[in-house]
């Protein structure tokens, strides 16, 4: 029969009954089975053993003598097993034997009883040990339970008597704060010696006040063993019946990782994880705490908004990986060059990053505009060395854009709408540029965004065409080619000249769609005028820095040549050079792609912005059309007399053709001749035609050119 079968046929409690004499035991069960027990007998300790073991009684009655081993020796046996520490045992002596009582309680008996036994009394006492000893069973859990609940929850307590000053600390709280017992030495300092340092005074502050008021106080305060964590701590005075304060309770929580979850929390509120840089939201905040400064003191800041130029087509082109790689060195390169501003004692300098390829600087207090443009300078020499990601060189332009409280905006929202005004200004330009907020901005750019829109619907309704505009072979004045430019003719102004458009065209990007429309039908219309008879003729056509280093550019040239069945070496494509000296090297690469298709390349404008000679020589390009500005007032302008003719002889050494814009008048005419310039174009011989005319004057054939008079020799 096993525990659990006793205890089904009953509740009740189960005592095993140890005794050699066999009357003994059986007056023993009859009594406490009278009594309400379930009773088991075992003759000797051996039997005793195998009984307890697998009934686990609720209480033993043991007698001291027995066969083999004696009670005493079983005793201290059961006890020795941990699990069997609370089981009440109780020894049967002779009476008036001291000796065997003091015997038994040290091999662990819980108490003894006389023999012989008065059984109505034993039965008493035996209700009363097993209940006490279900208590104390009761009480030693709960305490288990309470560890283990404050080792989970990492709290400790400490408890100070002040009568008596006594103070006390929980085991855990040694443990895991460090706290010592040992170092009270009845101090209110050393109360609390356990606190870190620098936090003791708030700390003395609340034991002050809880002594004085009563009460309790909460406060968070680092730990002297370990200054890393931070604990709260409340201290709770417990006060006697007349109001005295007789105890200090305080109780501690390790709130260390809670700490590091919100100091983690606040960083990703106030700090971009890419970069390490303050983000949005603390740039506002700074901006806002430097205006209400400099509102009080009268002064002024600037605020500098950069953007990335063509990162999107680095994110699209390289991965993301490297476009996160290439913020981050970003950020480093602005860093760097704002510490060294600190000498400039310009204060409250903060990169930080706004939107994705956005950084904004705040330069909290200013003497003049002219400080906020040097910033802005260092800034964009910053991004002179080309970046280098997994051995690849990458060249990367940075657009600012600035405006300056109090005379651009008073508030943040004004500021920051200003400054991005005027990055969009900056941003129209093929590299770094600088630019101030203007007044006229705002409504520039809202005319800018209405003409944008107007142009998207131009496209459609196919309100662009194109005028040609002759370029003359100054040997003997036949049409050497034609420039294809761009109209727009809107049906509401009429009349739109490509500077008109063209510089927005190319801030939205329409001007992508937009050239390559212009690209199909200066293709198209070459092959119609072969179509209808007249002799090939080489069309130049004007692509934007936008445009030329689009992924498929060169493939799209490809197309175009190939549906139109234009030979390729009537097709002329004009680059500007300023879009050929941003990312030198890709620019070499994609100039000779495109040569591989057959076309031949113009530099135009040349002259107008800095080119290197170095790369001039490296482009595999055939012709450089010099500026007219050059041209204007020569002969009688020594200067352009210069220039133009360096050019002409510079372009000849080199193998280029020249061919010179803006001829007006024949004194230009005779000096180009003069200079062995090949080609030219320009108001002298014909404005850009209409494509009536420009058919017109095609038709007429050499003979009935209107320039002729110009080549009486030919
Ligand atoms: P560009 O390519 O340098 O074109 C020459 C410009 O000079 C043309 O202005 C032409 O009308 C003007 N011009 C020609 N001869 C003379 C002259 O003797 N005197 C003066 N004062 N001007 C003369 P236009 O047509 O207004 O075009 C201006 C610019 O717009 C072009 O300069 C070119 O950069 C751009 N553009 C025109 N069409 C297109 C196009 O289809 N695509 C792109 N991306 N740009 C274009
Ligand atoms: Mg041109
Ligand atoms: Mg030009």
């Amino acid at each position: 029969m096993d525990r659990s079968t006793l205890e089904n046929q009953t509740d009740k409690l189960l005592i095993l009954v140890v005794d050699d004499e066999p009357s003994l035991r059986h007056v023993a069960e009859e009594s406490l089975l009278r009594g309400g027990f379930s009773v088991m007998t075992a003759p000797d300790a051996e039997q005793a053993l195998v009984l307890f073991r697998t009934l686990s009684p609720d209480l033993v009655l043991l007698d001291i003598c027995l066969p083999g081993m004696d009670g005493l020796e079983l005793c201290r046996l059961l006890r020795s097993e941990p699990r069997n520490r609370e089981v009440p045992i109780l020894i049967m002596t002779g009476t008036g034997d001291l000796e065997s009582i003091d015997r038994s309680y040290e091999a662990g008996a819980t108490d003894f009883a006389n023999k012989p036994i008065s059984w109505p009394l034993l039965l008493h006492r035996l209700r009363y040990l097993i209940r006490t000893t279900g208590l104390s069973r009761e009480l030693q859990e709960n305490q288990e339970r309470l560890v283990a609940a404050e080792r989970i929850a990492g709290l400790g307590w400490w408890e100070w008597h002040l009568t008596g000053n006594r103070f006390q600390v929980s085991e855990l709280a040694r443990e895991l704060f460090g706290l010592d017992q040992v170092a009270f030495d009845g101090s209110r300092r050393s109360l609390l010696s356990w606190v870190y340092p620098e936090d003791m005074p708030k700390v003395q502050t609340c034991l002050a006040q809880v002594l004085d008021q009563g009460g309790s106080v909460e406060l968070d305060h680092r730990l002297k063993e370990h200054c890393s964590s931070v604990v709260h701590h409340r201290l709770t005075a417990i006060v006697d019946e007349t109001g005295v304060v007789t105890r200090v309770f305080g109780i501690i929580l390790d709130i260390s990782a809670r700490k590091v979850a919100e100091e983690r929390i606040k960083y990703l509120a106030f700090y971009d994880d890419l970069t390490g840089l303050p983000n949005r939201h603390y740039f506002i905040r700074q901006l806002e705490m430097a205006l209400e400064l400099a509102r009080r003191w009268q002064k002024s800041l600037a605020v500098l908004l950069l953007g990335l130029n063509n990162f999107k087509k680095i994110n699209d082109t390289l991965g993301h990986s490297v476009g996160d790689r290439l913020l981050a060195e970003c950020a480093e390169r602005f860093t760097l060059q704002l510490r060294k501003s600190d000498q400039l004692g310009l204060q409250g300098e903060t990169p930080s990053r706004f939107n994705g390829d956005e950084f904004v600087v705040l330069l909290g207090e200013i003497r003049e505009a002219q400080d906020a443009l040097r910033v802005a300078r260092r800034l964009t020499a910053a991004m002179d060395a080309p970046f280098v990601v997994d051995g690849q060189s990458i060249v990367l332009s940075v657009s600012i854009g600035i405006s300056v409280f109090p005379e651009n905006g008073e508030n943040t929202e004004l500021l920051l709408q200003n400054s991005d005004a005027a990055r969009n200004y900056a941003k129209g330009h093929a590299t770094s540029h600088i630019q101030f907020y203007t007044q006229s901005m705002n409504e520039d750019s809202r005319r800018a965004l209405a003409l944008e829109s107007r142009m998207r619907q131009a496209l459609v309704n196919q309100e662009f065409v194109l005028y040609y505009q002759p370029k003359i072979d100054l040997v003997d004045g036949s049409i050497s080619g034609a420039e294809a430019l761009l109209r727009w003719i809107d049906p509401v102004e009429g009349f739109i000249m490509p500077g008109d458009f063209i510089p927005v065209a190319e801030r939205s990007g329409l001007i992508v769609p937009l050239g390559d429309w212009v690209l199909v039908e200066a293709c198209r219309q070459s092959m119609a005028w072969q179509a209808a008879g007249l002799p090939p003729l080489k069309v130049s056509v004007n692509v934007s820095g936008r445009q030329f280093p689009e992924e498929n550019f060169v493939s799209r040239v490809g197309e175009i040549i190939e549906q139109s069945g234009i030979d390729p070496r009537f097709l002329d494509i004009e680059l500007t050079e300023s879009v050929l000296m941003q990312d030198v090297e890709k620019r070499i690469e994609n100039l000779h792609d495109l040569k591989k298709q057959g076309v031949t390349l113009s530099i135009d404008d040349f002259g107008t912005a800095y080119s290197s000679l170095n790369y001039l020589v490296r482009f595999p390009i055939d012709y450089l059309k010099v500026d007219r500005s050059f041209l204007v007032d020569i002969p009688v302008n020594r200067g352009n007399v210069t220039i133009s003719s360096s050019i002409i002889g510079l372009a000849k050494n080199l193998g280029l053709k020249v061919v010179a814009e803006g001829v007006e008048n024949v004194d230009q005419l005779a000096f180009l001749q003069a200079q062995g310039c090949e080609e030219c174009q320009g108001f002298l011989f014909s404005r850009p035609l209409p494509l009536v005319e420009m058919t017109a004057l095609l038709q007429g054939g050499q003979a009935r050119l209107p320039w002729r008079h110009f080549f009486p020799g030919t």
